[in-house]
C-alpha cells in the first residue's frame, strides 16, 4: 500500500472516529427541568402564580414538558391540593367542589377498602394522563409544603422533545432551570430522569 493511500485509509478512519464520537455524545445529552430550580417547585415560592413558560416557550406544540408525580414521594392524600382547587366550596362529601388542573389532566383513584366513616382512611393514587397535560405547572406549584410533598415535578418527556440545540425554554426561564444532563442508557423514550 502506497503511502498516500495509507494517510488517507488513516484519515477517513480517524474521521468517522469522530463523527460517530460526536453522535454518541449528542445522543447522550438532553435537556431536563432542574426541579430544585424551576420556581413551581422550589421550596420557599409560595403566593405567587404559577410559571407556565415550559408550556408557551417550547417548540413544540404542545410542550414536551409534562408534571409527572413520583409515586414512592406522594402522600395519596384524600384532599390532594394539586388535584383539588381548595379554595373551591366544600360538597356534600366534604370535598372540594372544583378541580385545579385545568386540562382535567390528573386522575383520582382509590386504593384499596374505602372507609366510609372516616376519610382520613382512605389513599389515592393521583395519575397524570400526559396526553392531555401541557406542563403548565399548577399542580406542581401546589404540590409541596406546607400542604403536599413536592412529588409532582415539570419534566421534560424524551419522546417528544426535538433535542434543541439551545432549548427554547431556557432562553425564556426566569430561574435557568433548564439544563443538559447525561440520557442514562437503560432509559426508555418517554420515561423521565430521576429529579435531579
Ligand atoms: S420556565 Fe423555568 S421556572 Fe418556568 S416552569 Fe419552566 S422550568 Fe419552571
Ligand atoms: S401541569 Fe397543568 S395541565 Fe399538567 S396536570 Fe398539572 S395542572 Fe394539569
Ligand atoms: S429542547 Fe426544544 S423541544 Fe425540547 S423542551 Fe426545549 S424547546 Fe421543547
Amino acid at each position: 500500500m502506497s503511502r498516500n493511500v495509507t494517510r488517507r485509509v488513516a484519515v477517513t478512519a480517524l474521521a468517522s472516529g469522530a463523527v460517530f464520537l460526536i453522535r454518541k455524545a449528542h445522543g447522550q445529552v438532553v435537556w431536563q427541568v432542574n426541579a430544585s430550580r424551576c420556581v413551581n417547585s422550589r421550596l420557599g415560592e409560595v403566593g405567587v402564580e404559577a410559571c407556565n413558560l415550559c408550556t408557551s416557550s417550547c417548540v413544540v406544540a404542545l410542550s414536551a414538558v409534562r408534571a409527572v408525580n413520583e409515586y414512592s414521594k406522594c402522600g395519596r392524600c384524600n384532599i390532594c391540593p394539586a388535584y383539588f382547587n381548595i379554595a373551591s366550596a366544600v360538597d356534600e362529601k366534604g370535598l372540594p367542589s372544583e378541580k385545579l388542573c385545568p386540562r382535567d389532566a390528573i386522575a383520582r383513584k382509590p386504593i384499596g377498602k374505602q372507609d366510609p366513616e372516616d376519610p382520613a382512611n382512605n389513599f389515592y393514587e393521583y395519575v397524570i394522563d400526559e396526553e392531555k397535560c401541557d406542563g403548565c405547572g399548577r399542580c406542581v406549584m401546589k404540590c409541596k409544603e406546607p400542604l403536599g410533598l413536592g412529588s409532582i415535578t415539570l419534566q421534560v418527556r424524551y419522546n417528544r422533545c426535538l433535542n434543541c440545540n439551545r432549548c427554547a425554554i431556557s432562553t425564556d426561564c426566569p430561574k435557568d432551570a433548564l439544563e443538559q444532563v447525561p440520557l442514562p442508557e437503560a432509559l426508555k423514550p418517554g420515561e423521565a430522569r430521576p429529579t435531579v
